[in-house]
C-alpha cells in the first residue's frame, strides 16, 4: 500500500473543509498566522515561521518571503502551483538561483509583488497528504530550547500528559538538521514516508533539529492547538528537570488515550471539526 493510501485509509471522519470558499480559507490563513504571531506567546519573532492552506487540489496560499506572521495580511500570502512545487521534490539538486526561478515560475501570478517563501517545497508536500488542509511552521523559544540541544530527541522521545496526545498525536516526527528549502523538504518528506510505514498514520507535529516545528492539519484551529500544545510539552519538560526529569507515559497509556472514543470526540472539537 502506498503512503497515500495508508493514510487515506487511517483518516477518521469526513474532510469538513472541502466546503470553504477561496476568500474563506484566505482568511482562516491569515487569523492563524497572526494566533501562531503574537509576540507573548513567543512562537516566533521577526520574519521567522510561515504557514500555508490548500485551495483546491492545484493550489495552495503560502507566507511571502521576508512578511511577518503577526501583521500578515493577504497581500502577504502568495498563491502557488502545487504541481509546479512539487516537481522541485524530484530530480538534480537546485542552485539557489534555480530554486528562486522554480519558485517565482509557480506563483498563480508571476508578476506578484513578494516572493512565496523558500520553505514552500515542505509545505507544498504536506498539504498534498489526505486530510491535510494547514500547515504552521514555528520556531518557539520553548521547543527550540530542546531542538537546540545535544539530547534533543532522548528528551522528546515519550510522552508526559494525556492532552499532548490527544491534540499532537501519539509520537512527533523527526528531522536532522538540513539546510532549509529544498534540501530540507526532500528530508520532510522522507521523514513522514518513514513514520507512516513504522505509524499506519501520518504525524501532527514534525520536530526540526536545531531548527523547529512543524503542526500539520486538518483545520487552521488544529495547527494552533498542535503548536501551543508542544510549546506547553516543551514548558513542562523543562521543568521536570529540576524534579529529576520527566516520568514517560508506557506504550499502553499513550495507545488508550491516543485510541478512546471520548477523546477523539475532544479531539474533533479542539480541532474545530
Ligand atoms: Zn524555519
Amino acid at each position: 500500500m502506498s503512503v497515500s493510501a495508508v493514510l487515506a485509509h487511517s483518516e477518521r471522519g469526513g474532510n469538513a473543509f472541502t466546503m470553504a470558499s477561496k476568500e474563506q480559507v484566505l482568511q482562516q490563513l491569515i487569523n492563524m498566522s497572526h494566533n501562531l504571531g503574537i509576540e507573548s506567546r513567543g512562537l516566533v519573532i521577526l520574519g521567522e515561521g510561515n504557514t500555508s492552506a490548500k485551495i483546491d487540489d492545484n493550489t495552495f496560499y503560502v507566507k511571502a518571503s521576508g512578511t511577518q506572521l503577526g501583521t500578515i495580511d493577504a497581500e502577504g500570502l502568495v498563491e502557488v502551483n502545487a504541481p509546479r512545487v512539487l516537481a522541485m521534490l524530484d530530480g538534480p539538486e537546485l542552485s539557489d538561483s534555480e530554486i528562486k526561478a522554480r519558485l517565482r515560475a509557480a506563483m498563480v501570478d508571476p508578476q506578484g509583488k513578494y516572493l512565496p517563501s523558500i520553505e514552500t517545497v515542505f509545505h507544498a508536500y504536506l498539504l498534498s497528504l489526505p486530510g491535510v488542509n494547514f500547515i504552521g511552521h514555528t520556531h518557539p523559544i520553548s521547543v527550540n530550547s530542546i531542538l537546540c540541544t545535544k539530547n534533543w530527541r532522548k528528551a522528546t522521545i515519550g510522552r508526559i500528559f494525556p492532552d499532548e496526545i490527544v491534540c499532537c498525536g501519539i509520537a512527533p516526527a523527526y528531522v536532522d538538521y538540513t539546510d532549509p528549502g529544498v534540501t530540507l523538504a526532500r528530508s520532510v518528506r522522507q521523514t513522514v514516508k518513514d513514520y507512516v510505514v513504522e505509524r499506519g498514520c501520518r504525524p501532527k507535529a514534525i520536530l526540526m533539529q536545531n531548527h523547529g516545528l512543524i503542526a500539520i492539519g486538518d483545520t487552521a484551529k488544529e495547527v494552533e492547538s498542535i503548536t501551543l500544545m508542544w510549546d506547553k510539552t516543551a514548558k513542562v519538560l523543562a521543568g521536570s528537570v529540576n524534579f529529576g526529569g520527566p516520568s514517560f507515559m508506557t506504550p499502553e497509556q499513550v495507545y488508550r488515550i491516543g485510541n478512546r472514543p471520548d477523546e477523539d470526540q475532544r479531539k474533533k472539537l479542539i480541532e474545530g471539526r
